[in-house]
């Protein structure tokens, strides 16, 4: 999944990185909005390149999201006194690499896995209030709005009780709280992400085969699957380093 990184600065002294991969999702959301999306919502009012500006700014400020989201995780783990080795935007968004198994307390858990998508709920409501700034015939009002449709869809798939997504180590530090145990809870959690990344292909592959799209419909979501899958089983073997999606 991450194929070669370039570092491109550091925010909060945390070096951020950007994976060579992400051209692929670039391509797409940005195609997504300007030919299909933007046009559509606009009735085809604007210029061809006003189309090409209003996509490129969604997509460079869907990144922007996934990395203040990214931000948010690391600098609550900091609070705990756990540092971030990394961030690295790739082309299935933001990895945090913190070593989260290194958590000392189910509360400390729950606060920095819940602490990312809170920041994109907040991003969500900013932009949402920003709308009232805005007159509604702007094409800048359609990209605004998506940026915050995007940053709902952002927490809330964040919020998936599917291991490793920030959802499971919501359940994780809840099962931890009440067992007492921290890795009889990561297991439990773990095996619920292999049955989840499974779904999500079972799911891809029906949708190809009888050309029913249920949730998921593509190759990207076959490959989240298989992320899934592997990073719950490199968790049930209770590896040190588990990265913060
Ligand atoms: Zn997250």
């Amino acid at each position: 999944m991450i194929f070669y990184t370039i570092p491109v600065g550091r925010v909060f002294d945390i070096p951020i990185k950007i994976d060579a991969g992400i051209v692929i999702p670039i391509y797409l959301i940005a195609n997504m909005f300007t030919s299909i999306l933007l046009p559509q919502d606009s009735d085809g009012l604007h210029e061809p390149i006003e189309y090409l500006f209003g996509g490129l700014f969604i997509t460079f400020s869907i990144f922007l999201s996934v990395l203040l989201h990214e931000l948010g995780h690391s600098l609550v783990a900091r609070r705990f006194g756990l540092e971030t080795e990394s961030i690295i935007l790739f082309m299935l968004g933001g990895v945090a690499n913190i070593k989260v198994n290194d958590m000392k307390t189910p509360k400390s858990l729950f606060e920095m896995a819940f602490f990312g998508p809170i920041v994109s709920l907040a991003i969500a409501i900013v932009c949402f209030l920003l709308l009232f700034l805005i007159p509604s015939n702007l094409l800048i009002y359609k990209c605004v709005l998506a940026i915050s449709a995007m940053n709902v869809i952002i927490a809330v798939f964040n919020m998936l009780p599917i291991h490793p997504l920030d959802g499971s180590r919501v359940l994780w530090s809840i099962i931890w709280k009440l067992t007492g145990n921290k890795f009889f809870s990561l297991k439990i959690v773990s095996v619920l992400g292999i049955m989840g990344g499974s779904l999500i292909i079972i799911d891809t592959l029906s949708s190809f085969i009888f050309n029913a799209n249920i949730f998921f419909g593509n190759g990207m979501s076959i490959l989240m699957g298989a992320l899934i899958i592997a990073m719950s089983i490199i968790d049930f073997k209770e590896s040190d380093k588990t990265p913060m999606g």
